[in-house]
């Protein structure tokens, strides 16, 4: 049940921030309760649908039916799990039986209904059942039982008042807390928010996740995936060396594994998710870039070349894997969550060809090899993913946009997504870089003060005298025998 809302508020967008727990043991152990509990309710749900259908009868999927079932199994049926959260996991059965269904009436017959057991299973409160005072959240418990508190381990990064449901969860090895709010979209003063006139194509890319440009002045924006690539790389290479590594212990079929063996895989767990939230952090770092330009620019159309054709052609192992890397239905689900908050809209076109037209004569060329595309018939000379970009602006639907009448000519702004990741150092034309060093210093390493003398003795070197370079003659030695 979403909570009552006024009407007269204007557009809102719903947004989930991942919260981690800090529990003591006995808390730990009772949201591990509440999320088997909700494991047991899927299993009953499954195992009750199993009955029907050996029977031949119709499957109980309908959300007030299995609610019905829920209240005629009584109190106390599920631990410490109230009916709120229990209707949660049903609400889930539900939804996804559902999909399913609509899915295979459309002749998708590979997809299948829900019927694997969890053993823990998200729980879900919405407005009302629960409370949130800065970091304590309240979860409700069945009648009988206190209700559950947990700690977040950071605020909620949501106005208060505006939370509309939480999750529990295990994932990644952890509990966590999904916090849901509702946001109303940004509003602007009038004369400075985004204008729907204004438009900026978007060309997307792996090498530029972003790159942005905007015809009506010339500008572009170009944000550099390189440190994103790089941890994809380094960490399909560390995996793979891990694997090299313990494929010889891993335990046979069916064979239980080594308490080492089970202590490795956790640690792969861990590694994986921390891989994925890297890059996930980093993709939601270079869209933000891009709408606060966007913003900055007062663009209120992005005009988005969608590459979803390429994806279905078998490209080969190599580029195939690049594309998997890529994440190009996170990367659009992202962007297009970002504008809708800021209040931009976004269009996807077709972007056949925008990488092999030259912007400015609008005339076919060959595809650049390399970062930069130059036209032989008009002699432009431009970035190569900046260039698509001005031409996917131009296939704007419901309205041409001001032919650009130079492209490239205005001010391009470079930014580089994933600064955080371990090993992008400051970039070379970054200007918040270090002082340079002085060029006499070579490599002498790190330098450290010299070793306090002993007491009561000299150094045996002579004063004025450099110990590294003895004044010895070729072939002399300068160590005397005792
Ligand atoms: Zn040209």
């Amino acid at each position: 049940m979403p909570g009552r809302r006024n009407v007269a508020t204007g557009p809102v967008v719903h947004r989930t921030a991942r919260i981690g727990l800090r529990l003591t043991r006995a808390q730990r152990q009772r949201c591990f309760g509440l999320l088997r509990a909700g494991g047991d309710v899927w299993a009953c749900v499954l195992e009750i649908n199993a009955w029907h259908r050996r029977r031949g009868d119709k499957p109980v999927a309908g959300f007030p039916e299995l609610c019905g079932l829920l209240s005629a199994s009584g109190p106390g049926t599920f631990g410490e799990l109230d009916s709120a959260g229990a209707r949660s996991v049903l609400r889930r059965y539900s939804d996804a039986w559902f999909s399913a269904a609509a899915r295979r009436r459309a002749g998708h017959h590979e997809v299948r209904y829900p019927r694997r057991r969890r053993a823990l299973m998200p729980i879900r409160w919405y407005h009302g059942t629960f409370t949130v005072c800065r970091r304590q959240v309240r979860l409700p418990a069945a009648r009988g039982c206190p209700p559950v508190l947990v700690r977040l381990d950071r605020t909620v990064p949501y106005p208060p008042g505006t939370v509309r449901s939480v999750t529990l969860l295990f994932d990644a090895g952890r509990l966590w807390l999904d916090v849901t709010a509702e946001l109303p979209v940004a509003t602007y003063p009038p004369g400075t928010g985004p204008d729907p006139g204004r438009v900026a194509g978007v060309d997307l890319g792996i090498i530029h996740p972003y790159a942005a440009a905007n015809p009506a002045d010339g500008t572009g924006l170009l944000i550099s995936g390189r440190a994103i690539r790089a941890e994809h790389r380094l960490h399909l290479a560390d995996t793979k060396a891990r694997r090299r590594a313990t494929a010889r212990r891993a335990p046979s079929p069916g064979q239980r594994g080594s308490r080492r063996w089970r202590k490795m895989r956790r640690r792969a767990r861990l590694v994986e998710a921390r891989h994925h939230r890297r890059t996930r952090q980093a993709l939601h770092e270079a869209t933000t870039t891009l709408i606060s330009w966007a913003v900055e620019q007062r663009i209120g159309t992005l005009t988005v070349g969608d590459p979803r054709g390429v994806l279905d052609k078998p490209a080969g192992r190599r580029h195939n894997l690049r594309l998997r890397q890529w994440q190009l239905g996170r990367t659009l689900h992202i962007l297009q969550d970002k504008a809708a908050l800021a209040g931009i809209r976004v269009h996807l076109v077709d972007e056949r060809g925008t990488s092999s037209t030259c912007p400015a004569c609008h005339q076919k060329i060959s595809k650049p090899r390399g970062r930069t595309m130059t036209c032989p018939h008009c002699r432009f000379a431009g970035h190569r993913d900046l260039a698509a970009a001005f031409t996917i602006a131009t296939r704007t639907q419901g309205g041409a946009t001001t032919t650009p009448a130079n492209p490239c000519s205005g001010v391009v702004t470079h930014r580089r997504a994933g600064r955080h990741l371990p090993g992008a150092g400051p970039a070379r034309r970054d200007p918040r870089r270090r002082p340079p060093r002085p060029a006499a210093l070579g490599s002498l390493g790190r330098r450290r003060p010299a070793p306090p003398l002993p007491v009561g003795s000299r150094s045996l070197t002579p004063v004025n005298e450099d110990p590294q370079h003895h004044r010895t003659q070729p072939g002399q030695r300068s160590w005397t025998p005792h």
